[in-house]
């Protein structure tokens, strides 16, 4: 398997429709580009997750995903680099035919175990599933941990350079990790995936250093709800990909950049914003379309 490239992350400019007019810059950090499926931020959230099962002497890690999350291909790819067994407990009755995810997760040696979506909810550990060696790792890698690894990706641009920065936003644990490292003058917008996530706020809040920190939490850009598309969020994508040459997601990013043209549109960023989009990653996800829907 390809090694994680932390040295492949760039910081690409680009322009949306009225950015260069109020004289705002646009920039993308690349995380999507240190690994073609272990892609964005899914392994600064369990690097220090990892680190840890391996200090307790744990042998195996066990942590919860759908049939397309990007948590369980990283945790997965993780694992296997580092010599680590995982358990992948999967949401819902085992499918005939396996998502590309689950088999790209079980080819990197995870093993797979499917619970009902009632279980799931209820993230009820399987009988024989709390062995001693076990570490567990939670849905998306939610926590302060998790939280501690994200904050590392600011090390990987200047903080000076930007005014604004956001992100999409599924569980908060990466928003929060770039709150927590970053300065005080920066505004950071999140852009909830989920529909009427209001529990988001206060989930973000508890991972916070200092909890009265102001953020931006903007529940408008969720196309339907999580993992949900539809032909204007898709056309945006095709348009966004031939405008600046950067693939996203259906999920997490492709959301993000609609979100931002939106705001540039709608004057959100005050003239002179330098504004730093995170791409997270996530590009895995995107064999769950049909062929061609994407012309990346
Ligand atoms: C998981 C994920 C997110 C959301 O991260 P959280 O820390 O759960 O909010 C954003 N983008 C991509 C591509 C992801 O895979």
């Amino acid at each position: 398997m390809e090694v994680i490239s932390i040295g492949k992350i760039t910081i690409d400019k680009i322009s949306l429709p009225g950015s260069e007019e109020n004289n705002i810059s646009l920039s993308v950090l690349r995380l999507d580009k240190i690994h073609p499926v272990v892609s964005g931020n899914k392994w600064f959230k369990l690097r220090y997750y990892i680190d840890e099962a391996l200090f307790l002497g744990k042998k195996t890690i066990v942590t919860f995903g759908g049939a397309w999350s990007n948590h369980i291909i990283a945790t997965a790819a993780a694992c296997k680099m580092q010599g680590l067994s995982s358990i992948g407990i999967i949401r819902g009755e085992k499918p005939a035919i396996l998502s590309a995810t689950l088999l790209d997760a079980n080819r990197m040696g995870m093993t797979l175990h499917f619970i009902s979506r009632k279980d799931y909810t209820e993230k009820t550990i399987p009988p024989g599933f709390s062995k001693e060696e076990y570490y567990f790792i939670n849905e998306g890698g939610y926590g302060k941990t998790g939280a501690g690894g994200a904050a590392t990706i600011t090390q990987h641009f200047k903080q000076e350079d930007y005014t604004h920065i956001c992100c999409a936003v599924g569980t908060g644990t990466m928003m929060a990790g770039l709150i927590n490292s970053g300065l005080p003058h920066q505004k950071f917008t999140g852009i909830s995936v989920m529909k009427n996530n209001t529990a988001l706020d206060a989930a973000i809040r508890s991972l916070l250093h200092d909890r009265n920190r102001p953020f931006d939490l903007l529940h408008d850009y969720h196309f339907g709800g999580y993992a949900k598309t539809n032909v204007a969020l898709i056309h945006f994508m095709n348009e966004f990909y031939t405008r600046s040459g950067i693939p996203s997601d259906i999920v997490y990013t492709g959301k993000l950049f609609y979100a931002a043209a939106d705001l540039v549109r709608k004057n959100y960023f005050p003239p002179a914003s330098r504004v730093l989009l995170i791409h997270s990653g996530g590009l895995q996800g995107n064999a769950s379309l049909h062929k061609n829907t994407l012309i990346f």
